[in-house]
């Protein structure tokens, strides 16, 4: 069974707090009656299709942030050895490290298909290792994942070009889509969505805005071109407090959605 649980921590922001008020937002877009529990694929999934195990306790501080990834590695264990497909609420993009740890003993062949503007591969960034600018670094390193493939990115830079080829890291730059191709996969899927892969015209509740983004449709066409076992998502980088009138909010809950409906349940 499909299971949200919401990770509020935004300690690992570079640049804007707010992340961390996203899971409870996004759940009451999600729940909210101006539309039905329909996914595009025909899948329903209403409540009691899903479970919710609401939003995990972390103290999202610099100084706990060592406690946290444990406690999001614990509590991701827990989800799949449960034998649930559990969907993450961020939260910033650090916390994908965390839930990989989880993953890797379980999936050995994962792919993680990762949709963003930012390829987040930094060794460091100003100073931490643990920033959301990084996970990707992290996770490819601890060979957490057997490939990674990068969707929509458009702010690449010559390190994260470097540290790309370095981790064999595939990447579909934004100019380079569509690319549906790219989605036949083999074996088990992970699927990591930073709300900021959005064009902001689409989804301005975001800590950093970058131009020259998706349209939630193209997102959605990729999402359904997956092919490929899902296991496990995250939807991260809500940010509340950039938000306009909930738009953006409305957004995640419908990529939730069709990610649900994707997964099957
Ligand atoms: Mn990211
Ligand atoms: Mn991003």
């Amino acid at each position: 069974m499909i299971t949200l649980l919401g990770i509020p921590l935004d300690v690992n922001s570079s640049y804007l707090p707010g992340p961390a008020e996203a899971p409870r937002k996004i759940r009451e877009a999600f729940h909210c009656e101006a539309s039905n529990a329909w996914s595009e694929s025909g899948i329903e999934v209403p409540v009691g299709a899903f479970a919710d195990e609401g939003d995990l306790p972390l103290r999202n501080t610099r100084e706990a942030v060592g406690e946290d990834f444990a406690e999001i590695e614990r509590a991701g264990g827990e989800l799949l050895a449960k034998a649930s497909q559990p969907i993450f609420l961020g939260g910033d993009h650090s916390i994908t490290y965390p839930v990989l740890k989880a993953f890797a003993p379980r999936y050995r062949n994962l792919t993680i298909v990762h949709f963003d503007a930012h390829p987040d591969l930094y060794d460091e960034f100003e100073g931490s290792r643990t920033s959301h600018a990084c996970p990707f670094a992290r996770i490819m390193e601890a060979g957490l994942a057997a490939r990674l493939i990068q969707f929509g990115i458009r702010t690449l830079n010559r390190h994260q070009r470097e540290q790309a080829a370095k981790f064999g890291v595939e990447i579909v730059q934004m100019r380079d889509l569509p690319a549906f191709d790219r989605l036949n996969i083999a074996g088990p899927v992970y699927i990591s969505f930073d709300m900021d892969v959005l064009d902001p015209a689409f989804a301005p509740g975001v800590s950093h805005r970058e131009p020259g983004g998706m349209s939630v449709r193209e997102a959605i066409a990729h999402l359904h071109a997956i092919e490929g076992k899902i296991v496990g998502a995250d939807l991260v980088e809500y940010n509340p407090k950039q938000d306009i009138s909930a738009l953006t909010a409305g957004v995640a809950a419908k990529i939730l959605r069709e990610i649900m409906g994707k997964t099957g349940v």
